[in-house]
């Protein structure tokens, strides 16, 4: 009996110990030099995976509520910005996660910042060159990914140093340009403490999709919980048109619009 219970003192321990690691861990990350790993372990692993929705990326909100979460793209430095969106979604009160890149943010720097400063939109992390996260050089869409794990690592990294640099804020959200991986480099995103957020609903299909087609989509596809995929760069296709139609229905039927930061995130359905 007496041993029971200097065991269970010991795992009771253990578990407080563990957790407050865990919890020392997520408020230690202030600055982006605190993301920073060695890559030694990554450099033997051959990665057989190359997708979007495998294990270790997170594509729902973990919730059974009547709630889903916009995220936007916005890709390049060749792309545009599509302020009626945007201003859509203020008229409306509908809070969005924005995943910028490197590129867009270079070419929209004053853009930026008062999206920043928007507490409706959340400023998160979409890459420094808009590749494909891989540690051996994997395509898709015609879209050569990054070639190594030093590669990967500053795909990630160097735009999380540009944002802080704007916010002084790490952007803990991570969507890699195509949304494409393997899993090596996802194990590398979630090691350094971020989080690799992929999607349940593909909103505008790269932005190809028209109004009618868009908004189909969202009537068909909304479910509680849903991350949901868009992009910001395109304002001549059916993007906003399409939102404008499915976002207030939605409203009426219950449905509330959400920050991933503000839930935690998972990568299969949780009910
Ligand atoms: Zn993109």
């Amino acid at each position: 009996m007496k041993i029971n219970i200097i065991k269970m003192l010991f795992i009771t321990h253990l578990l407080t110990n563990f957790t407050l690691g865990v919890k020392l861990f997520a408020q230690s990350i202030n600055h982006p030099e605190d993301l920073k790993i060695s890559l030694d372990p990554y450099r033997l692993e051959h990665p057989v995976n190359w997708g979007e929705g495998f294990e270790g990326i997170k594509r729902y909100l973990n919730t059974s509520e009547k709630v889903m979460a916009l995220t936007f793209d916005a890709c390049g430095a060749g792309d545009s910005y599509d302020s009626e969106l945007i201003e859509f979604l203020r008229q409306e009160k509908i809070p969005a996660t924005l995943f910028l890149n490197k590129r867009w943010i270079k070419r929209y720097p004053k853009t930026t910042k008062i999206l920043m400063s928007d507490p409706l939109f959340d400023i998160q992390n979409h890459g420094d060159e808009h590749r494909p996260l891989s540690v051996n050089g994997n395509s898709i869409y015609g879209i050569k990914g990054t070639l190594n794990i030093d590669h990967a690592f500053r795909e990630v990294f160097s735009n999380v140093e540009l944002i802080f640099s704007l916010e002084n804020k790490v952007s803990r959200y991570f969507r890699a340009g195509t949304a494409y991986y393997d899993e090596v480099s996802v194990q590398m995103v979630n090691d350094m403490g971020l989080e690799v957020v992929g999607y349940s609903l593909l909103g505008d299909a790269g932005a190809t999709f028209t109004a009618k087609q868009v908004y189909n989509q969202m009537m068909k596809l909304a479910h509680p919980g849903a991350i949901t995929l868009y992009h910001m760069n395109k304002p001549a296709a059916g993007t906003f048109e399409g939102l404008k139609m499915a976002l207030p229905l939605l409203k009426a039927k219950g449905y509330e619009f959400v920050l991933i930061r503000d839930y935690e995130l998972v990568n299969k359905k949780p009910y």
